[in-house]
C-alpha cells in the first residue's frame, strides 16, 4: 500500500520539491495552498501520485475540514509536512501587531492546529511522521526579520513538544532547519540586499545557496522508515551556515 503525505505549500519552492521527492518515491502526495492554479499546475508536472486541496491554512477553522475531506477521499494519513510559510523583511520598529500576527498565524499556530488534527488519525493509524520546518533565524540572530524569527524559533520547540507527547503513540516529529536555499522567499530576502547576500555566503562553508531539491532529500529521510528510531531532532541542511564562522 502507497503511503499517503500531505506537503503545504507545495506548489512551489521547497515544498514542490519535496513532493517531487516524494512522489518519485511512490509516495502519493496532496499539496495544499491558496492558489487553485498554482496547485493544478504543479500537479500536472507531478503526475497521477499527486493531488491537491485549496485552503489558506490562516482560516484555523477551516483545518478540521480539510484534513476530514483527505480523509474520506484517502482513508489514512502518513505524512504531514508542514512546510507553507510566509516572510517578512523589516525592521523592528516598523513591523505592526497585526503584521506580527499574521506571520505567527501562518507559520506557527496554523502548523500546529494541523499537527493536532492530522495526528488524530495518525493515532488511530498507530503510526505517522510529522516534519516541521524552522530556519537558521531560528538559530542565530539575523537583523529585520523579527516576527519570522518568533515563528521559527516556535517551530523548533513544538517539534521537540509534540515529539515527547505523539511518539509514545507511533508518530515521529522531526525538523529540518534548511540555511539559505533558492526560492522566490529567499530572493525576496536577498537580491535586493547583495550585503545580506555576500554575509550569507561568508559564513556558509560550502560557499553556496542550497537547492530545494536538496532540502527535499533529507525530507525524505526523515519521513521514511530508514529514520525510524528518529524523533524530536532538528536538522539542519544548510552547506554548513550554522557552524560557519
Ligand atoms: P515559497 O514562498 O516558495 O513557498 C511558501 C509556500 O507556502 C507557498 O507555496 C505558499 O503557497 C504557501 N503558503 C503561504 N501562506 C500560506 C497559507 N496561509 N495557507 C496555505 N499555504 C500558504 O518559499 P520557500 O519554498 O522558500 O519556503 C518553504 C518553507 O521553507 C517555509 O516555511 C520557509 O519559511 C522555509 N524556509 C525557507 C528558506 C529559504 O531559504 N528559502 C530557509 C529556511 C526556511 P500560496 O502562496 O500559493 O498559498
Amino acid at each position: 500500500m502507497k503511503k499517503i503525505a500531505i506537503v503545504t505549500g507545495g506548489g512551489s519552492g521547497i515544498g514542490l520539491a519535496i513532493a517531487r521527492k516524494f512522489v518519485k518515491n511512490e509516495i502519493h502526495t496532496i499539496i495544499v495552498g491558496r492558489d487553485s492554479a498554482k496547485l493544478k499546475e504543479a500537479c500536472a508536472t507531478l503526475g497521477k501520485l499527486s493531488d491537491w486541496f485549496l485552503c489558506d491554512l490562516t482560516k484555523l477553522e477551516d483545518i478540521p475540514e480539510l484534513v476530514q475531506k483527505i480523509i474520506d477521499k484517502y482513508g489514512r494519513i502518513d505524512i504531514l509536512v508542514n512546510n507553507a510559510g510566509m516572510h517578512l523583511k523589516k525592521g523592528m520598529a516598523e513591523v505592526s501587531d497585526e503584521e506580527f500576527q499574521k506571520v505567527i498565524l501562518t507559520n506557527q499556530t496554523s502548523v500546529f492546529s494541523l499537527t493536532r488534527s492530522v495526528a488524530g488519525f495518525m493515532q488511530e493509524q498507530e503510526s505517522g511522521a510529522v516534519l516541521n520546518i524552522s530556519s537558521m533565524a531560528s538559530i542565530y540572530g539575523i537583523p529585520y526579520v523579527i516576527a519570522y524569527t518568533a515563528s521559527k524559533a516556535a517551530i523548533e520547540g513544538m517539534t521537540r513538544a509534540m515529539a515527547v507527547e505523539l511518539s509514545p503513540l507511533g508518530i515521529r516529529v522531526n525538523c529540518l532547519a534548511p540555511g539559505f536555499i533558492r526560492t522566490n522567499m529567499s530572493s525576496l530576502a536577498l537580491d535586493k540586499d547583495p550585503e545580506r547576500e555576500k554575509k550569507v555566503l561568508s559564513r556558509t562553508p560550502m560557499g553556496r545557496l542550497g537547492k530545494p531539491e536538496e532540502v527535499a532529500d533529507a525530507a525524505l529521510f526523515l519521513v521514511s522508515d530508514s529514520a525510524s528510531y528518529i524523533t524530536g531532532v532538528v536538522l539542519p541542511v544548510d552547506g554548513g551556515n550554522s557552524i560557519g564562522f
